[in-house]
């Protein structure tokens, strides 16, 4: 239990600690009144002294471990002091440095720029990452840099956002998420906030919409969680009461697994629609969430996006409280380095869908077939033999943004799954090795409780540190159990989790009810699952995406970017791919496929007669079947 005297005390004091160092806080004023054109204006006020001054804007951004600050988005930059324009300089190596010369006598900076947004803006939402529109000085630590927000909105928008609407030392209000904007007086649309720092406000996302509801979740837990929900059509952002309802055991289950946040609130921000974006970016105190509008609107739709909200919650503990010391930097211009994803990212992910298990967003079965597919994924990337887990996760600011072609053999972000893998390995072992007395979860008491609760904090870790708290449940060659299936080339996946727990990873001719339902619910159903059997990933058009290395399609010579143009005589769609693929088990005759290549046409025999392969998890008779009590809730919600 955390009382809100504590927490202010706690927030009294982060906020304080920098005050002393810089006595003036920058003022930034987000205007957010031309969201709907793609653009946001900031001005910004800094205290400054004569002489040289090197301002900075973020390069390295927490939860994107890579440098993808959007400095190309700036527009009409321009400084002022006394009322006469100063003349700027970019710096010629570190594009994210702008240099000045303050006159003499001049304390007081302005800085006015646009910025052109590309996305999360719909004429309905926006969404406002800080970096789009901060400038501060260079060289200095951003916790120690003291800041103060506010928010101009479009006329009847509402705000939802974790920042407090109040000034240190006054009394806090009671935390009303998007009614807040209630409070100004009719004709207005600016919300003031607490100073705070430049660390905290990049993590301080702010959502605003026109058409917005904010849920309280669990109201019996404190401190306080909110989801806050902008759609295009008003009715989207009314979310189903059932759905509120795994929300609230998302809540109790999160804090029985990890104990105490270390938030003021917490809050989900969620857009609901077809053209602001996709998003996950975790926050300490309010994750920013974006999917398309029909997503939550029932059960099967909600299937392909139910471990979204667990897991980006789950990283206010792991990733945003307890942080890899090579992930937290001082500032957002020193590189992140990236090789205990597979702990940041990795566990995340197993405990993503376990939460969303735990909390009813998905079935245990649907939980054990996505798991399957996770698993048979891995099994299959063929670039698993020349590259470990460890080198996706080092390399991982250059493996997100690459195509589909030959992406099995390159391997992608595989620290996530993998990790998701190891981490059942682990807390399988953990059950085995203390005969079913501890968990995963006794491990996260320890290493996520050390501090108790708090306000938003990063505490970084090693991997020693891990690897003792394991051994304090569970004496093991910790060590050695992670070098061997994280620094090591590996050509198989790890499936002793699976195993462990009681079932096999194995292949059936039908996909599961939830792969099915997955690949319809995303719009369009645009790939034909054949990977397990042909080889090829490839949409209705017939379009082929990758190739799987060394599979029956890569044997045949098939290149991404070919066409499909008929299967067995018959004009090709995906029921004529799948008959034939049926039709060819067992026997000696190929598939004959006709494929376009540009403006070419040629014929080719695909040899392979094992039929249609879904991944599916078998279970292995006489064994514990640890999967179901992975996955069975700790908590159970009040009696209404
Ligand atoms: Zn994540």
């Amino acid at each position: 239990m955390i009382t809100p005297a504590r927490l202010l005390i706690a927030a009294l004091l982060a906020a304080a600690a920098p005050a002393l160092a810089q006595p003036a806080p920058i003022l930034i004023t987000a205007d957010l009144s031309e969201a709907p054109r793609h653009l946001y204006h900031a001005e910004i006020d800094l205290p400054v002294k004569a002489g040289p001054l090197t301002l900075i804007t973020p390069e390295w951004i927490p939860g994107e471990h890579r440098p993808d600050g959007p400095v190309e988005e700036f527009a009409g930059l321009v400084f002022t002091a006394n009322g006469a324009t100063l003349p700027w300089h970019r710096d010629d190596v570190n594009l994210y440095q702008f240099h000045l010369e303050i006159p003499k006598g001049v304390t007081a900076l302005h800085a006015h720029l646009d910025a052109i947004v590309p996305a999360r803006v719909t004429p309905h939402m926006a969404v406002l990452e800080w970096e789009r529109l901060l400038l501060y000085p260079a060289n200095t630590p951003v916790r120690d840099i003291p800041i103060k927000p506010s928010i101009i909105l479009p006329p009847g928008w509402s705000v939802g956002t974790a920042l407090y609407p109040m000034e240190i030392g006054q009394t806090p209000p009671p935390n009303t998420g998007i009614n807040q904007s209630a409070h100004l007086s009719t004709g207005t649309a600016v919300m003031y906030y607490a100073t705070t720092t430049v660390e905290q406000l990049e993590d301080s996302p702010v959502l605003t919409g026109q058409y917005m509801h904010e849920f309280p979740l669990a109201p019996e837990v404190t401190p306080k969680h909110f989801i806050d929900v902008a759609s295009d059509e008003p009715r989207d952002s009314d979310l189903r009461p059932e759905l509120l309802a795994q929300l609230s055991n998302l809540v109790r289950e999160a804090g029985a697994a990890y104990g105490p946040g270390h938030y003021g609130a917490y809050h989900f921000l969620l857009t609901l629609s077809d053209t602001a974006g996709g998003e996950g970016l975790e926050h300490g105190q309010s994750s920013d969430n974006g999917v398309d509008e029909g997503t939550f609107r029932d059960a099967d739709h909600q299937l392909a996006a139910a471990d979204l909200l667990p897991h980006e919650f789950t990283h206010s503990w792991n990733g945003k409280y307890r942080r890899p010391v090579g992930l937290y930097q001082p500032d957002f211009a020193t590189p992140q380095r990236g090789n205990l994803l597979w702990v940041y990212e990795g566990l995340t992910q197993y405990m993503g869908y376990v939460l969303a298990a735990r909390s009813g967003l998905i079935t245990p079965v649907q939980y054990r077939d996505l798991l399957a597919s996770a698993a048979a994924r891995l099994d299959m990337q063929a670039g698993r033999a020349w590259r470990s887990t460890e080198d996706t996760a080092i390399a991982n600011s250059v493996l997100r943004v690459n195509g589909a072609a030959w992406a099995n053999w390159r391997r992608s972000q595989d620290y996530y799954w993998e990790g998701e893998l190891v981490w059942l390995d682990a807390d399988t072992l953990i059950r085995q090795l203390t005969t079913n007395k501890k968990s995963l979860t006794d491990f996260f008491h320890v290493f996520l409780g050390k501090g108790g609760a708090t306000g938003p904090l990063i505490v970084p870790y090693d991997l020693n540190e891990i690897v003792t708290d394991l051994n304090q449940l569970a004496p093991y060659d910790w060590s050695k159990f992670f070098a061997d299936r994280i620094d090591t080339i590996q050509p198989r996946a790890d499936v002793a989790g699976i195993e462990r727990a009681g079932y096999r990873l194995d292949y059936s001719d039908k996909p599961t009810r939830t792969e099915t339902t997955v690949n319809t619910a995303r719009r369009g159903a645009t790939v034909i699952d054949v990977w397990y059997s042909i080889g090829i990933r490839v949409t209705n058009d017939g379009t082929l995406t990758d190739i799987r290395w060394d599979g029956p399609a890569d044997k045949a010579r098939l290149s991404p970017g070919q066409k499909i143009y008929a299967v067995n005589g018959t004009v090709f769609s995906a029921d004529a791919l799948k008959t034939a693929i049926r039709d060819a088990k067992g026997k000696s005759e190929p598939i004959h496929l006709i494929l376009q290549t540009g403006t070419q046409v040629t014929a080719v025999d695909l040899d392979y007669h094992l039929g249609e392969r879904y991944p599916i998890l078998a279970r292995i008779d006489n064994t514990p079947d640890l999967l179901t009590d992975i996955t069975k809730p700790l908590t159970t919600a009040p009696a209404k």
